[in-house]
């Protein structure tokens, strides 16, 4: 792939220009150089990728759930194959340090599709004897399924969303953010290659215009979408025109607590790894640091001193640890949080900044940012920020901490240290979150299910739970009897 020439959309197993003939661009967030121009995608291209989605869909539901599999593992093997290309990729359009793409994007995406892979055979019903007779199910595909995508993790959740569906028998068309497009269509590429039958696999990218165009779309069964909760909302809203099911992946604001008998150095990685990785741009992120108030000193001593030596700079030097945000907008609204933090009274102890990083000053770099002295009703403990921006909270007891972390509209995570494995599941049990983290913090193997509750989501991804949300069940019933008239 030549990085550097127009991208069109990809239907039907080819690329092909957009009818209307527009482009978007999209850029380096590390330089803001324009990287390509890429077609933009209308309604009408999204009609043409749904018929382009049924014809495939015919083909590919009617092969057994083995001879998916073969093409998922295929896939898989390629994308595994072109690591480092598509890694190099992700880091040019989206930013993030090549010390975390082979890993984090690519390993991911492919770990995914070897899964699904595995387990597309294994989808099967029950049967039962009953009165008269006995029943069967049958779990079916949705057929046209939609992935709407963020810009964060554009790979991944490509995969996320694609390996599942198609496993299950399902056609997907996916539209990618505006501002990470390239290495969905990589993906589609090496699907192809794979012998995934055209059609099955479709890529339209665009605006939010694009996504509301499959949301409201009558042939389209299902619409994924990773984003924000107004995103969420407004999807689930389009999508009751002809009540598709939904599965949101959408934001948080999640509670990260670490107790007076926790390891300290281990929840000092976590609470970095949890607010730093991707430069902070991560959904699942532990925002909001609890630390118990008699290890708060000397947890913060080890938080600063690990922060110091983080290297901000260019994403594809691979000794880089925090990359650029994804967009010059996105930058300042970052730095807008941390202006907001500030006057409201947050103590900053360390960062607070856009750096300035040399050969690459157009660059959205953002210094890596602690406040502490905060409450909880100000703006940034509130807030999703998706930056680098974490909140320190001192708390007292188990029973207050548990009252603050679940006083949110969001909940998708949390993650408790400790060394008291009884009160780690106690909070487990506590903490209004879809997934907590019980010593560590953003782990995600493929085999866990993931999503959030209350205004952060509606459904799992991931695990074979996904399966239930590409699938519907068709209940079949076999008479051994006379039909008992009483006509
Ligand atoms: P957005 O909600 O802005 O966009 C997500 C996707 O939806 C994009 O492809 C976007 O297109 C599209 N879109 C926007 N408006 C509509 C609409 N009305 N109808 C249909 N599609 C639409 O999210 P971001 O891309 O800014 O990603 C950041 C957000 O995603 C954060 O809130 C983060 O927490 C969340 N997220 C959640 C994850 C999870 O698994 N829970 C994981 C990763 C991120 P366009 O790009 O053109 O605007």
């Amino acid at each position: 792939m030549t990085q550097h020439s127009d991208r069109q959309l990809w239907i039907n197993g080819a690329y092909r220009p957009a009818r209307s003939g527009e482009f978007f661009d999209t850029h380096n967030p590390a330089t803001g150089e324009i990287i390509c121009r890429v077609a933009l995608a209308g309604a009408d291209d999204v009609d043409d990728a749904v018929d382009a989605a049924k014809a495939g869909l015919e083909q590919w539901r009617s092969q057994s759930g083995a001879a998916r599999g073969r093409v998922l593992h295929r896939a898989a093997a390629l994308l595994r194959e072109h690591r480092d290309e598509l890694a190099r990729l992700e880091s040019l359009d989206a930013g993030k340090p090549l010390a975390e793409t082979p890993e984090a994007d690519v390993d991911s995406a492919a770990d995914c599709l070897e899964y699904f892979a595995g387990q597309a055979s294994s989808l099967q019903g029950e049967y039962q004897q009953v009165e008269g007779g006995f029943f069967y199910t049958r779990p079916e595909p949705l057929g046209i399924c939609a992935g709407i995508g963020a810009w964060n993790y554009p790979l991944q959740i490509a995969a996320w969303k694609s390996a599942p569906a198609l496993a299950a028998g399902n056609a997907m068309i996916f539209k990618p953010a505006e501002l990470t497009p390239l290495s969905a269509l990589r993906l589609a590429e090496l699907f192809k290659e794979a012998g995934l039958p055209d059609g099955v696999f479709n890529v339209v990218q665009g605006l939010a215009e694009t996504g509301q165009a499959l949301s409201r779309h009558p042939d389209i069964a299902k619409i994924s979408l990773t984003g924000e909760v107004g995103t969420g909302k407004a999807v689930m809203r389009d999508a009751a025109g002809t009540l598709k099911a939904v599965t949101l992946e959408l934001g948080g604001k999640s509670p990260l607590i670490v107790f007076e008998d926790a390891d300290l150095d281990n929840a000092v990685s976590g609470a970095l790894l949890g607010n730093f990785y991707t430069q902070g741009q991560i959904c699942t992120n532990g925002t909001r640091v609890f630390v118990h108030r008699s290890v708060k000193d000397a947890f913060v001593e080890k938080l600063l001193a690990r922060t110091r030596a983080l290297k901000v700079g260019d994403p594809l030097d691979v000794d880089t640890h925090v990359g650029p945000l994804i967009s010059e907008a996105h930058m300042r609204t970052v730095l807008e949080y941390i202006e907001t933090g500030k006057r409201e009274g947050g103590q900053l102890l360390i960062g607070g900044g856009r750096v300035t990083v040399p050969g690459l000053e157009n660059g959205h770099f953002v210094e890596p940012t602690i406040f502490d002295g905060l409450d909880d009703s100000m703006t940034i403990v509130r807030e999703e920020i998706f930056g680098p921006v974490m909140s320190l909270l001192t708390f007292d007891d188990e029973d207050e901490v548990i009252r603050r972390a679940n006083d949110t509209v969001f909940g998708l995570a949390g993650g408790v240290f400790t060394a008291d494995l009884s009160r780690g599941h106690r909070m487990a049990d506590a903490l209004q979150a879809g997934i907590v983290w019980i010593n560590h913090y953003n782990v995600t193997p493929i085999e866990m299910p993931f999503g959030g509750i209350k205004q952060s989501g509606i459904g799992k991804e991931n695990s074979r739970r996904a399966f239930d949300h590409y699938t519907r069940l068709k209940t079949v019933f076999v008479a051994q009897a006379p039909v008992d008239s009483p006509y």
